[in-house]
Order: structure tokens, then sequence, then C-alpha cells
């Protein structure tokens, strides 16, 4: 069998693939968007609230105007919501039913279509399952109220149409005891303070449309700091003990800002931008001009090399346009939010990180998908058959998105790419949106006609499997480069039609060729003066593909030295075809030191992980010192399994002075693989150590479990996967 993309293999964890299962999304029911007979317009919805009982009441005075004629009911969604009454604009009581899930209103008369129609419904609720959380206060948090009303859960707090092909505005009027605060969308109209009653009310108001998963709402004793971008304001709300940290981990969020506004061509949208972090969140949930995230976003400086959420952060933000501006029509095109918000967060990590650390967030943007393809499934991007929402926000709709948009700007070029975004965004602000819009504004915006890209990437499963190889004719001076597609197509993946540029190298000479590939098997021939040194295909790793390409141990060499970061993690991890030639083991171990970025260092150190010679022992303790803490984590793992007692007291060490907790982690497992019952004692004072995570109580109580079995099962061992 060809050894596909080892990149690809390194980063797949073994044990994910051992308990990963094929799932067959096929079977999922299909899914339309959903038909409704009237339009929104807005809710006022005004709620008391007590978070000792954990009770809300109040009503939702709704407007809408009626899609038909004849209009004399209406129904909504409402559930673990008890609704009391429901009365029209002149105070008279409405008939209404409830059942689970909705509340159906009949009206004394009928409405023709596009008239004004409002009512009030007052309700009340207690501690809801979805869609509105009370916390107690915890370890890490105060008592407190948070809402995730993604994908289809505002309904749990407020009776609405909760589906996001429809956008209204709204105004939110809350009470709450006078010891905390009130966070939600749009612009803060007023606080009211009743000092008799101890409780303040806090008016906000979103004066601009937005669907209702976008609706958020925060109480509780947050201290709000306060910054800007011009005259937005931006703030962060957080607990009082994460005040210091949050300042540093917040800071550059207006400079995100401001590199989106001019990246989109459309400035931020909305009255304000706040950040609030809750207990609630894993990581970071959208809402118009309020993102919601995980508590675990603050942590202290040392953590930053390993937890940071900068990419996170910067993710979010984008959504203000990618999903609250324009915002997906049904959960079949959920890729027009996140495709394009993982995109931007990449388009930020380039901006900011550089080039290299650019190139190697697309590869592990790549790599999370092709995990899921190898592990999982393959599916169209746009895809209309999910039992719930939340199926289709995998790695489909994150990470492949992203690298479909890469290829399409590579396709159509950088400036019709960017123009098409701009205008896409102009045309249907404040709308909701399907593929096709998009289709339509690249056709507006360039010209271009990109339907087959679409059919390929994004209407398909699959992506191109190339296998490459080439001869060099020195009597001619041509080279033939060999490209066949080897993807399995009888699962509907096509043989793919895509540009790719091939890039060659001669002694004091650079060239670069576009070619299209469009058949199974494809012969290119160039001609150059010498002999190549290398031969690169997808040079700029633009494409979304897997590949074969086997080259000559020469080349591999000039590659692991001279090629791009992406080049030259590939050849490190190729080099393994050459494991017992001394030339290939030196020239690893030169790049383990010389090379400038840490993701071919330790690409390097793992090839030679893999070929475990005793030799390399002091190398990888050398490797302990590495500046990144990413590679002195995978030195300390590959000591590890030498499971050698003699190096003890270097994992010891490690763990007491790196000011990585991940390598300190990976120090305490690497001491459980020795197996020396005599280090339970120290594992177990390592366990009581606080972490983010609790990254180092977890492995110490691995390594304290792999001694434990060692001791009744001789050399038992199992792989494990690495926090992250
Ligand atoms: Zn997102």
């Amino acid at each position: 069998m060809k050894r596909f993309s080892a990149v690809l293999l390194i980063l797949i964890s073994f044990s994910f693939i051992l308990h990963a299962q094929k799932i067959d999304v096929y079977q999922r029911p299909l899914k339309y968007e959903r038909s409704r007979d009237y339009d929104a317009k807005h809710y006022r919805v005004i709620l008391t609230f007590d978070l000792d009982k954990k009770s809300f009441w109040g009503e939702n005075k709704i407007t809408l105007s009626p899609l038909k004629d004849d209009f004399k009911e209406c129904v909504l969604d409402a559930e673990e919501l008890t609704v009391t009454s429901v009365i029209n604009d002149q105070n008279l009581p409405l008939q209404f039913k409830q059942t689970d899930k909705h509340l159906f209103v009949y009206f004394s008369k009928a409405y023709s279509y596009g008239k004004a129609v409002s009512f009030t419904v007052k309700y009340h609720a207690e501690d809801p399952k979805y869609g509105l959380f009370f916390d107690n206060e915890g370890p890490t948090n105060p008592k407190m109220v948070s809402t995730v009303s993604w994908p289809e859960y505002a309904h749990h707090w407020f009776p609405c149409y909760d589906f996001p092909n429809d956008k209204v505005t709204n105004e939110l009027i809350v009470t709450v005891k006078n010891n905390n605060k009130v966070l939600s969308n749009g612009r803060l109209v007023s606080v009211k303070e009743d000092k008799e009653k101890g409780t303040r009310t806090y008016h906000w108001s979103q004066e601009l449309p937005h669907s209702t998963y976008l609706f958020m709402l925060a109480i509780g004793p947050f201290v709000v700091i306060e910054d800007s971008l011009g005259s937005l304001p931006v703030n962060y709300w957080v607990y009082e003990k994460d005040v210091k940290d949050a300042k540093w981990i917040f800071k550059k969020t207006p400079y995100m800002i401001d590199f989106f506004n001019k990246l989109f061509g459309y400035e931020y949208p909305w009255a304000k931008y706040d950040q609030v972090t809750t207990p609630r969140q894993g990581g970071g949930a959208e809402a118009t001009s309020a993102t919601v995230l995980g508590e675990q976003v603050i942590h202290d400086k040392r953590a930053e090399q390993d937890f940071s959420w900068e990419r996170i952060i910067a993710h979010e933000i984008s959504h203000q346009w990618w999903g609250d501006l324009i915002t997906l029509r049904t959960w079949a095109h959920t890729w027009l939010n996140e495709s394009f918000g993982t995109y931007s967060d990449y388009l930020y990590t380039r901006y900011d990180k550089g080039e290299d650390e650019g190139a190697f967030d697309l590869l592990r943007k790549k790599n999370q998908y092709l995990r899921e393809a190898h592990t999982r499934y393959m599916r169209p991007i746009v895809f209309d058959r999910y039992d719930h929402p939340q199926n289709n926000f995998d790695s489909h709709t994150y990470p492949k998105g992203a690298a479909v948009l890469h290829m399409l700007r590579f396709v159509i070029g950088d400036k019709p790419f960017f123009r098409t975004l701009k205008h896409f965004l102009h045309k249907h602000e404040f709308q909701a949106v399907d593929t096709h819009d998009f289709m339509i504004a690249i056709k507006e915006a360039t010209g271009q006609n990109l339907d087959w890209f679409f059919e390929q990437f994004i209407f398909k499963p699959g992506h191109p499997v190339f296998d490459i190889s080439y001869t060099w004719d020195e009597n001619i001076k041509k080279l033939k480069l060999k490209v066949i597609q080897i993807q399995d197509t009888s699962k509907d993946i096509p043989i793919y039609k895509i540009p790719v540029i091939i890039g060659i190298v001669i002694p004091k000479k650079k060239m670069s060729k576009k070619v299209w590939i469009k058949q199974r098997e494809q012969v290119f021939e160039f001609s150059a003066e010498e002999k190549p040194l290398m031969v690169r295909f997808d040079e700029g790793n633009y494409l979304l593909k897997e590949w074969t390409f086997d080259k000559s141990l020469d080349e591999l060499l000039y590659q692991l030295k001279n090629d791009d970061v992406i080049g030259r993690i590939w050849a490190a991890s190729e080099l393994i075809k050459f494991k017992d030639n001394s030339r290939a083991v030196n020239g690893l171990m030169d790049r383990t030191q010389k090379d400038k970025f840490w993701a071919v260092r330790r690409s390097a150190v793992q090839t030679l992980g893999e070929i475990k010679r005793r030799e390399h022992v002091e190398l990888f303790k050398n490797k302990c010192k590495d500046k990144n803490s990413k590679v002195r984590t995978a030195a300390l793992k590959i000591l590890g399994d030498y499971q050698d007692s003699g190096l003890i007291l270097f994992f010891m060490e490690q763990f007491k002075k790196d000011d990585s907790y991940l390598a300190q982690a990976e120090a305490l497992r690497s001491i459980g693989k020795c197996g020396d019952r005599s280090q339970l004692s120290f594992l177990e004072s390592a366990a009581k150590m606080k972490s983010p995570r609790d990254v180092i109580k977890k492995a110490a109580d691995w390594g304290i479990k792999k001694i434990d079995r060692k001791k009744g099962k001789g050399n038992f061992f199992y792989d494990y996967c690495p926090p992250i």
C-alpha cells in the first residue's frame, strides 16, 4: 500500500482511529427550509429574574406582518414556558392553546397580507433545560445566568419564530437584583435603579434585524472592562477574579475588528462589541454585538503558549459579519457561517503571526477535515440531511470549507475574491442567504462563472487524491510530470478540474508553471536547462488534497532544507523511507537544530522518534530545551517511549523546570511509561498541582495507572490522547 501524506498520518490520533465509527450520513432525514406564514418584525421582551429561585417571568410583545391573507391564527415556538395570557393591542384577551413545543394564538378577526399585527404573550419559566441556564456559584464562576440560543433554543426563554430565515429587531428589558449586571444585544438604552426594591432594570435595544439564534442574555456580577475602536465601544464582561488576565487576553480585540473592517470592506455593523465569559460554553458562541465565550478563555500568561484562545476570539469577531450580518437561510448552508469564520481566523493568523504560522494553521485545518473524512464520513459541504442542526457543525463545515475558500481565492485571484466578499456583504446585509446567493455574488463581482468549482467542492463529497511522479530526460532536457487522480469515484466523488502550480528548482533558477488538472491521468512536460533539484506539486499549498510523491533521497534532503514550511514538514516525514541511510538521519538531526520554524523541527524530531535509535537519546534530551514548547513536548513523548528508568531523573527535572503545562504533563506521562513504582509518590504529589483544564493532574493520574497496570500485566501498553 502506498503511504499517503505522512503529514496527515502523524497528526491523526491513533486512538481516535480505533474508536471512530464510519457513519452513513445519507441515512439522516432530508430537511427543507422552514415555511412560515408571517414575517416577525419586532420582539419587545420584558423579564424579571430571580437567580435564587432560578425563575423568570414577564412578556413578549410581538409585532409581525402576515405573509398571507386571512391570517387568523399565529403559531409561535415556545417550550418550557408557561403562558398565562395573551392580549391584543387594546388589552383584550386573545384565545390561545399551548402544546409541548408551540403556542397557538387565535385572533378575533382575520388580517390580510402585509398588515401590521401585534399582541403580547405573558409567561413565566423555571430553570429551563435548554436555551437559558441558571448557574450556582461554583469554584470558577459566580452565580449567574447565560443563554445558548443556538441553534433553535431561543424559544426556551421567549416565545418567537425560532428559525434563522427570519430576522427581527428587538428590545430586551430585564430587571435583576442590583448586585448584578445585564448584557444583551445592541445598544444600552438605559439602566434604571429602584432603590426601594433593590433592583436594576437594563433596557437593551437591537435596532438592526437579526435571527433569533443570535439573541443573547447574560446576568451576573460582572466587572466591565471598557475599551474602544474609535467611536465603537468594545467591552469585556468578566468575573471579578479574572480582571487582570482579561485585560491582556482581550486587548487585541479592537485591532482584530479593525483588521476585519478593512479586509471585508464593510465597517463593523453593530452598535458595540462585547465579550462575556460563562461556564456554559466550551468555545465561543457568536451573537450580534455580544459574543459569549467559555470561561477557559481566561488564563495566566504562562498558559498562553499551551492554551491560547486568540484564534477563537478572532473567529467569533468575524461572525459579526459572517453569520450575524448575513445569516445562513437553513442549516444545510452552515458553511456560510462557519467556513467563512474559520477562513477569517486563518486570515487573521496569517496577518498577525506571519506566513509560516499562517501556512501551518491552514495545514492543521486541512488535516482536521481529512481525519474526519478517513475515520467518520465524507459528505457535501452543503448538506440537507441532518437529525439536528449540530450534525452539520463538523470538520466539513469548519476546516474543509475554509480550505475550499482558500482554493476559490487561488482560482479567481486575490482581488476578485475580496471584491466578491465585499459585494456579498453589502448586497445581502441583514438578510438570510444560501450558497446560490454567494455563487451569484461571484458572478456579479468578477464576471466569472464558478459553478463548476462549487459542483466539485461544495455540492459533492470528497477531495482529490493525487499520485505524482516524474522522469528527467537528460538528452532532451525535459521533465515529464505524471499526475493521476486516484480517489474513489464510486461514491459521487468526481475527477477534479483544478489549476495547480508546479514549482521546478534547478541550480540558480526557479520556475513556477500553472497547469490545469482535468483528467484522471495527465502528463505535463517542462523544459529545463539542468536536472531539477526539486519538483514541487502545488507550490503555494493552495489545494485541499492528499498525495503521494516518491522522491529520491537527494531531492528530499534538498526539500527538507530549502522548501517552504509545508514542504519541509512533508520532507521530514517522508525521510522515514530512508531510515537506514545515515545521510537521511544526519539531515533530520541537522534540521531538529537549525530549522527556523518550530513545526519543521518537531516533524524532524518525530521522524527520528519513529526511527528510535538508542544513540539519539541525547539529541531528544537536547530538544527538551527547544524554545518552542510543542517541540519540547514531542521530544519528551519520544523519550518516554524508550521506557528507560535511567531517564526518570531527567523527566523529573523537566517537570520541575519547564514553563509549559503541556510539556510538564508529557514529562509525567513519560515517568509513568517507565513503570517504576518508586515514582508513585512523585506522581501523586504532582497530581495535586493546579493547571488549566487539569492537564497536570490528568497526566499524573495516567502515569499512576500506567505503573499500576505494568505491575499487574507485565508490559501492557496502550495509546493515549494528549490533551489539546
Ligand atoms: Zn464559528
